[in-house]
């Protein structure tokens, strides 16, 4: 997260002079407000160059829920999730027009940093991507860099209380200073998850978090982002049906950039309202 952000520009806003007439609105179906929404996403759509990644957008995502993403390779599930911390910002050529906003506060007003709306916002990847450093600085560099850690002790307690909440703390504990890239794939994930969660983010977005990791690591990290719900707003980008089902409370299915439908897990998956959706969940497509 802090490589990337600490490279990104600030330049990057809503483009208010892009020709929006030629995007329809898009009728999604279901409700698409939450009653705790931190996140609210309106008519959002995002470009890259003269091509569309996602269109007309609307959504909230709510505290502790789980947002599952779902739809076929290419229909804009990482583009509608890099939206949320700005990680487009990054990516020659990509536009954005919409509104997004974080608790109210519009994540493209220029006087908002874009490196704390990234803390606010924490991501993690498909491929476990820790710092070259220890399992400690991996999770120790996050409040060190935004001041959340005056001391050394003040540092050691959020490492720990991190790790523990990511389910790490008793298999690294006597390894601390140990490099973070030694530990296995499923270690690495929950590792990345401890980073993230270090700097008390109000938002986590993961995108496709377990498609590296063997069923056991898998199966781990479900049963955290469940714990994890009941702290954060989490947006989880999957392409497992089962993994949807089990871990989410609602779920987003997008088709070709365009959100087509959002409901509560169970209706989705037993009850859909759109063709589109009930072909992708009954395995017609994708
Ligand atoms: P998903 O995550 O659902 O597979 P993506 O968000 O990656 O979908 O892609 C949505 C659309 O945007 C696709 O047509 C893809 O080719 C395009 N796209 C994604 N990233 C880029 C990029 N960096 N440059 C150009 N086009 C991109
Ligand atoms: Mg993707």
């Amino acid at each position: 997260m802090s490589t990337v952000a600490a490279s990104a520009t600030a330049a990057f806003a809503p483009d208010r002079t892009a020709d929006v007439s030629r995007s329809e609105p898009y009728e999604t179906v279901g409700e698409i407000h939450s009653p705790s929404a931190r996140i609210t996403v309106r008519d959002v759509t995002v470009w890259y160059g003269e091509k569309i990644g996602i269109e007309n957008v609307n959504i909230d995502i709510g505290s502790n829920e789980v947002l599952a993403l779902v739809g076929p390779s290419g229909c804009g599930k990482s583009t509608f999730l890099r939206c949320l911390n700005r990680m487009n910002d990054i990516i020659d050529n990509c536009r954005m027009t919409g509104t997004i906003r974080l608790d109210g506060d519009d994540i493209f007003d220029p006087k908002l940093d874009v490196v704390l709306l990234r803390a606010r916002v924490g991501m993690v990847f498909q491929k476990p991507n820790p710092f070259p450093k220890s399992i400690y600085d991996n999770v120790a560099y996050g409040p060190r860099i935004h001041g959340l850690a005056e001391t050394r002790v003040d540092t050691d307690e959020i490492v720990q209380r991190s790790l523990e909440r990511a389910g790490l703390w008793e298999e690294v504990k006597d390894r601390l200073e140990q490099p973070g890239t030694g530990l296995s794939g499923g270690q690495q994930q929950r590792l990345c998850i401890a980073r993230a969660i270090a700097v008390s983010p109000e938002v986590i977005l993961m995108d496709e978090p377990c498609s590296a990791l063997d069923p056991i690591a898998t199966a781990r990290i479900e049963e955290l982002i469940d714990e994890l719900r009941q702290q954060y707003a989490i947006a989880l980008v999957t392409h497992s049906m089962q993994q949807a089902a089990r871990v989410s409370q609602r779920t987003a299915y997008f088709h070709l950039g365009h959100l087509v439908e959002v409901g509560e897990t169970s209706q989705i998956f037993t009850n859909p309202r759109h063709t589109l959706t009930e072909d992708y969940i009954t395995g017609r497509v994708g």
